[in-house]
């Protein structure tokens, strides 16, 4: 059995899951499951940005671009941050969080990650995750190319 996290995640429950298609999934995290906090992650298991196959390297930043996107707009936070480290769980996925009006200066930018256990609520989380659902797929139906 693998112990692989983001892996462990294709099992993960409906409730918790923005959307999944062939190569990529977004989802509410067990430990991460802050409201406003997703994980995109590659669905198979692939190693940091290099393990990536070239498929999965032409879509990451648009799949991004629209999670962003899409927690933005239902957060309406004035900041939506993208964290990726690949050390501790080296299976290729960014933490989409967004950064609302209320954190303060000193838990800002790569700090945010402290507010973890005290913010974390699965049911607040997981509430978030049809309206961002709905925005993604409105989203990610927009056409290619330049769409600010
Ligand atoms: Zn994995």
């Amino acid at each position: 059995m693998s112990t692989c996290l983001p892996c462990a995640m294709e099992l993960a429950d409906d409730a918790a899951v923005v959307f999944r298609d062939p190569l990529w999934a977004c989802e509410v995290v067990p430990g991460f499951d802050v409201p406003g906090w997703f994980v995109l992650r590659v669905r198979r298991h692939a190693e940091r940005l290099q393990g990536l196959d070239a498929q999965e390297l032409a879509t990451y930043a648009r799949r991004l671009r629209d999670v962003v996107d899409a927690v933005g707009q239902v957060t309406g936070a004035p900041a939506v941050y993208q964290l990726t480290f690949g050390e501790a769980n080296p299976h290729h996925h960014t933490l989409v969080a967004a950064r609302g009006h209320d954190v303060p200066p000193e838990h800002r930018m790569g700090a945010i990650l402290n507010l973890r256990a005290a913010h974390a609520d699965t049911d607040a989380a997981c509430a978030l995750v049809p309206p961002v659902a709905a925005a993604y797929e409105r989203l990610a139906r927009r056409p290619q190319g330049r769409t600010a």
